[in-house]
């Protein structure tokens, strides 16, 4: 498994797609035979899409416990290439973001970092990603997202049938509240939800469900604002993440 980490942590040249295609096979190959896929094993994978620009403490924090209150065997932050939903003003490169995301989850082993919405290129679809997980037999995957975004999922693409590529696991921001979060969405799609003890069950089995973590009141746009008014970031983001900002000299002029 740390060889797959490994593959899929390091970051092929574009125009190699030879090679790509070589790590590529060999990344699906481990997939396939590392402890986490196991036949039988029931693999539940935390699937953890975000901008992260930067990710931060909150991100990190989130993930941890989330993991243990679900029994997630490992949570992969997925970083989008191009947010359908965000400005590309003062969105950092994907390579950027994707390295940030690689030094942030470095030194937890329930941490991965995938590739494959960068990989992909273009406008970054959740239902995309999603479905690449839900085809698999061996692995039954928990999206994780804050209330902010599920308050806009209904703009999302394919947003009726994201519920049922995977479980929705969703943790408040400070600030926000779950139910408000689950008012805003479009009446059809709450049409198809039961609710069962704290759980909302989809028709097609999966379920919604709130967890309760230590919100962390932290926000990229945030340490991108005190980046570009020359203060401190020091405890929001980790250190590889902070000098790996300075070095490159990002979001100084946002
Ligand atoms: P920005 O401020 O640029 O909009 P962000 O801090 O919201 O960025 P994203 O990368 O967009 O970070 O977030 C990825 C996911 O993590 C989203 O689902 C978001 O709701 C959730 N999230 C981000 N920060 C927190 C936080 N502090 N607490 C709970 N959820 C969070």
């Amino acid at each position: 498994s740390s060889l797959r980490m490994t593959i899929t942590r390091t970051r092929i040249p574009d125009n190699d797609s030879a090679l790509k295609s070589f790590c590529l096979s060999i990344e699906s190959l481990f997939a396939k035979t590392s402890p986490f896929f196991e036949d039988g094993v029931d693999l539940r994978v935390g699937i953890f899409g975000g901008t992260f620009n930067p990710p931060h403490l909150g991100h990190l924090r989130l993930a941890e416990e989330v993991a243990p209150l679900f029994g997630l065997s490992r949570v992969i932050f997925v970083p989008s290439h191009t947010p359908p939903h965000k400005s590309a003003l003062h969105v950092a490169a994907p390579e950027h973001r994707l390295e940030m995301t690689c030094r942030a989850c470095e030194d937890n082993a329930l941490f991965d970092v995938s590739d494959m919405e960068i990989a992909a290129k273009g406008l970054s679809y959740t239902v995309k990603t999603l479905e690449v997980f839900a085809g698999r037999k061996d692995c039954e995957p928990f999206f994780i997202l804050g209330t902010d975004s599920l308050r806009e999922i209904g703009t999302w693409k394919d947003s009726e049938r994201l519920f049922s590529l995977a479980h929705f696991t969703v943790v408040t921001r400070p600030g926000t509240n779950f139910r408000a979060a689950w008012a805003g969405l479009p009446a059809q799609t709450r049409a198809q939800f039961h609710e069962a003890g704290e759980s909302l069950v989809h028709a097609s089995s999966t379920r919604v469900e709130c967890a309760a973590v230590c919100g962390l009141d932290i926000s990229s746009t945030r340490i991108r604002a005190l980046v570009r008014e020359g203060q401190s970031v020091r405890y929001l983001v980790t250190e590889p993440v902070r000098s790996y900002m300075i070095d490159k000299k990002l979001y100084r002029n946002d």
